[in-house]
């Protein structure tokens, strides 16, 4: 899909969100997904930045976002750029301005499973519960006929900017059993997938309607990428691995899959998944890490930023940024401490702060470096002959730094492979 029809069918959305016209979307055909190849995951993130002039803008790439209350919290966090990953169905929600309750449920026209069979949309879900409506539960057959509600946010933020994005989930294996609870987020993407019926209250499993994907993970991720808005932007992101038991293996398998996959969500509502990611490094593959809120925008406590350091402030520049790994990961996202610069020459890594913070340097062979300051520099090789404890390698290299001035920010830089 390229940006025009995006904005054709987001135009067209927006016309059509009180008159219940389908979002016209080209990436949805039955045929196999078509992808073009894209070059590997950025081993030097941050190259080529002119730091004296960049744009830093808060975002997620998985965050939830209901109604005009979340929004508000998310633009008390200083979010400049919305992708926001909604599911059941894991569809986007774009444009926000426009966007109304219950859309979906009323429009849905891409494909579904239905009893292992990839069959096209429109379905009408009103149709399709009547003839058994009277064996729902109550509160769920007084929800029928499903309508279109009002705006979902009636208080969109002008100027703010946006892209598509779901939370996807129901994946299938080679041998076409259950992922278990993989989700993936697609930011820049499009595609649809799935059903807003994913706990069966309205009982459309008996008619063999699958809630998620419901597809090969491999197919459904080149599905993502088919339906990425800039081919040069956006990407795929391995959600909440610590939550949902990722096998290590399978990560690298997901990771290996394709190079628009970015990599891990590495602080998810308080949950933290270093551990995965420097394992991940360690097997010398580039892996970003992403910080997100998913559920817990509400939680101070439990929160992650990606920061995403742009040269212009357009939903293309933010998607790139994505791509490139030219953004860094917040704990809190405030402004309480920002890194200024982050540079790697090949040799030396050097990394600066805003305002003075402790700074942890790390590497496969684990913490590095230590120091308080407003900057950290780093040297990959001290010694052409390294002595004997020095033997082994780094593999990558990334910097953790801790606000000093008890407001308990942590930045992240993404690492750099050595
Ligand atoms: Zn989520």
């Amino acid at each position: 899909m390229t940006r025009s029809d995006f904005l054709k069918s987001s135009l067209l959305l927006a016309a059509s969100a009180g008159a219940g016209a389908s979002f016209a979307d080209a990436c949805l055909s039955a045929k196999p997904p078509v992808k073009k190849p894209a070059p590997p995951r950025n081993r030097c993130p941050y190259r080529g930045i002119d730091w004296s002039k960049a744009i830093q803008i808060n975002t997620t790439s998985h965050g939830h976002c209901l109604n005009q209350n979340f929004l508000d919290k998310y633009i008390k966090h200083r979010f400049g750029f919305m992708t926001i990953s909604n599911y059941y169905p894991s569809a986007p929600v774009v444009p926000g301005k426009d966007f109304c309750d219950g859309y979906y449920r009323v429009n849905h026209d891409w494909p579904v499973m239905v009893n292992g069979k990839r069959t096209e949309g429109p379905f009408d879900w009103n149709e399709i519960i009547k003839p058994y409506a009277g064996r729902l539960e109550e509160k769920y057959r007084r929800q029928l006929p499903f309508k279109l509600g009002g705006k979902m946010f009636p208080k969109w933020p002008e100027g703010m900017l946006e892209a598509p994005n779901a939370e996807h989930h129901g994946f299938l294996d080679e041998n076409g059993k259950s992922c278990g609870s993989l989700h993936m987020c697609a930011p820049g993407s499009a595609f649809k997938s799935g059903t807003f019926d994913a706990r069966y209250f309205f009982k459309t499993h008996t008619g063999g309607y699958h809630h998620g994907s419901g597809e090969y993970w491999g197919t459904a991720i080149d599905r993502m990428i088919e339906g990425m808005i800039y081919e040069d932007g956006g990407g795929i992101t391995i959600n909440h691995p610590t939550w949902t038991h990722l096998d290590r293996e399978f990560l690298l398998k997901l990771l290996d899959h394709d190079p628009r996959v970015l990599g891990i969500e590495v602080l998810e509502a308080g949950t933290n998944s270093e551990n995965y990611w420097d394992w991940a490094l360690s097997t010398g593959r580039q892996c970003f890490g992403v910080f997100v809120p998913d559920w817990s925008i509400d939680n101070e406590k439990t929160f992650g930023v990606n920061v995403l350091v742009v040269p212009e402030r357009t939903v293309h520049a933010c998607l790139r940024a994505y791509r490139l790994g030219n953004f860094y990961g917040a704990h809190r996202g405030y402004g309480e401490l920002a890194f200024t610069s982050i540079t790697f020459d090949g040799n030396v890594l050097k990394v600066k702060t805003d305002k003075k913070a402790r700074f942890e340097v790390k590497t496969a062979r684990g913490i590095r470096m230590e120091t308080t300051g407003t900057e950290v520099k780093w040297v990959k090789s001290p010694s052409p002959k390294p002595r004997r404890q020095d033997w082994g390698t780094d593999i990558f290299v990334r910097v953790k730094a801790y606000a000093l001035d008890g407001s308990g920010e942590v930045l992240y830089t993404q690492p750099i492979m050595l």
